[in-house]
C-alpha cells in the first residue's frame, strides 16, 4: 500500500493522515520531517487505514466493481489484511501467502480474482472442517455434511437434513467469528429455531457469542472480495 505525501512549510510538527474520496491515502507532513519518520507514522496507522479503505470499497461496491487486484492492495485472511504483490521469478499458477504477503506471478495478473477465490475456498474447506470436527465432539452434534458456498452475507445455514453450509468468505474473518458461525450452525442440528433453548446451547459453548455476533454484523463489509 502506498500513500501520497504532501509537505508543507506552514506545518510545524504534526503529521496527519486522511483518505480522500477516491480512496487515496494522503499524509500531510512538515517540510523537514524525515521520510523514515513518515513511514513509521504510516505503519502505525495501517490497521485503521485498511479498515477505512475496506469501508470505502464497500461503499463503492454498490455501483462499481469492488476490487482492483492491484499491487499493494490488502486482502483479509483470518482477520488480518495482507498486501498483494505481483512478482517475477519462477512461475506459479495461483496465489500464495508468504511472509505476510499474498504473492501472484506477474504473468498471471489477470487471473488474480480467480486465484483468490480458489485459495480462499480451499483454505476455508480445510479449516472449517477442522473447526466443525472439534465443536461437533464438544456438542455431540454431527452434521451429515459440510458444504462450502459463496454466500455474500449469508455465512452459514443448516438444512433440515442437518447438512451445514458455510461461505468461504468467512475465512477472511477472525477465527473467533468463524467459530461463532460454525457453532451456530451445529446448534441448529438440535434446535432448528432461534429459541431460548438454541441460545442457551450456544452460550454453553461460546459465552461471549453476543459480542461475536455483533462484530460480524458490524464488520461484514470488510469481507467482500
Ligand atoms: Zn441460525
Amino acid at each position: 500500500m502506498r500513500y501520497r505525501l504532501i509537505r508543507s512549510r506552514k506545518r510545524k510538527k504534526t503529521l496527519s493522515l486522511k483518505i480522500d474520496r477516491e480512496g487515496e491515502v494522503i499524509i500531510q507532513a512538515p517540510y523537514k520531517t524525515p521520510l523514515k519518520e513518515i513511514d513509521g507514522f504510516f505503519r502505525e496507522k495501517i490497521v485503521w487505514v485498511e479498515k477505512k479503505l475496506a469501508e470505502h470499497r464497500a461503499h463503492k461496491a454498490k455501483t462499481n466493481k469492488i476490487r482492483g487486484f492491484e499491487d499493494g492492495e490488502g486482502f483479509f485472511y483470518l482477520g488480518y489484511s495482507y498486501p498483494l504483490l505481483f512478482k517475477d521469478g519462477k512461475g506459479f499458477n495461483g496465489v500464495r501467502l508468504v511472509n505476510g504477503n499474498f504473492i501472484i506471478h506477474r504473468d498471471f495478473r489477470d487471473n488474480a480474482e480467480r486465484f483468490f477465490v480458489e485459495w480462499y475456498k480451499k483454505t476455508a474447506r480445510e479449516l472449517f472442517q477442522e473447526r466443525a470436527d472439534y465443536y461437533s465432539k464438544t456438542l455431540k452434534l454431527y452434521p451429515s455434511g459440510i458444504k462450502i458456498t459463496s454466500g455474500l452475507y449469508r455465512y452459514g445455514s443448516c438444512s433440515g437434513r442437518d447438512s451445514i453450509s458455510l461461505s468461504w468468505r468467512l475465512i477472511m474473518a477472525p477465527l473467533q467469528i468463524i467459530d461463532y458461525v460454525i457453532v451456530h450452525e451445529l446448534c441448529h442440528i438440535k434446535e432448528k429455531n432461534h429459541s431460548y433453548r438454541f441460545w442457551n446451547l450456544m452460550e454453553s459453548i461460546i459465552p461471549d457469542y453476543k459480542e461475536r455476533k455483533k462484530w460480524l454484523k458490524d464488520n461484514r463489509h470488510l469481507f467482500i472480495l
